[in-house]
């Protein structure tokens, strides 16, 4: 079983979120496979530490959809779900088009909310220079993050959250088709079109990006059937 451990335990950590860490990352950076088995002794032998915490960390893991438990079966890696994702997305446009519409007609939008978004700009465009996408998609995340909290919509961004894992694992199988600086651009084209408080031309640029950064989910099913849940419709 292919396993990182991507840095060492910090002393804050207790055993529990230290499994629960490098197991996600594991998940979501794909080094384990959508259906692969999980054997819990063999990753509490790797961590150094006991089978507990293993098994709370993969409760948690279950909880949110990335890690499946069958008491007799063992545990796996939770399959992809194109109809997860697909909600994901729905829930996504719907609400951040309405939060766009808040943010040019609210007077609570301010020129300090503007330069935190710029500020995150610059930092996009500084992991597109060295490179490193996951990154940037951390900070693609945040940029979004910036406009619910603006709006004091932050607990529907968490909301929000539970699917952002389940776009990651996607992103992976994808991640030589991004144009990095077409992302860039539309943030950029968004902050713009809230400084003039041009609704419509918010909502167009949110549009556009969700098309660039969301997977056509259709290419994924037929390059990656193992990986998926097989549904008929
Ligand atoms: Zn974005």
């Amino acid at each position: 079983m292919p396993f990182v451990i991507y840095s060492e335990r910090s002393e804050q950590e207790s055993a529990k979120q230290y499994a629960y860490r490098i197991l996600r990352r594991n998940i979501l950076l794909l080094d384990m496979k959508p259906g692969e088995a999980i054997v819990e002794k063999e990753i509490s032998t790797k961590l150094r530490i006991s089978r507990t915490p293993v098994r709370e960390a993969l409760l948690e893991l279950c909880r949110e959809r990335l890690v499946e438990i069958y008491p007799q079966r063992g545990t796996r890696v939770a399959l992809m779900d194109a109809r997860l994702v697909e909600q994901g997305r729905f829930l996504r446009e719907t609400v951040e088009l309405a939060l766009l519409e808040l943010a040019c007609k609210s007077a609570a939008f301010t020129e300090e909310h503007i330069a935190l978004l710029e500020k995150n700009l610059e930092e996009q465009k500084a992991e597109v220079e060295k490179g490193d996408l996951i990154s940037f998609f951390q900070k693609d995340n945040d940029f979004h993050r910036i406009l619910f909290y603006a709006c004091k919509k932050e607990t529907v961004f968490e909301a929000i959250g539970f699917y952002l894992p389940h776009f990651t694992r996607e992103r992976m199988l994808r991640l030589q088709m991004f144009d990095l600086e077409e992302l860039v651009c539309d943030h950029s084209n968004i902050i713009e079109a809230i400084r003039k408080r041009d609704c419509n031309m918010a909502k167009l640029h949110l549009s556009e990006h969700l098309d660039h950064v969301m997977c056509d989910q259709q290419i994924l099913l037929e390059g990656y059937p193992n990986y998926f849940i097989k549904r008929d419709n």
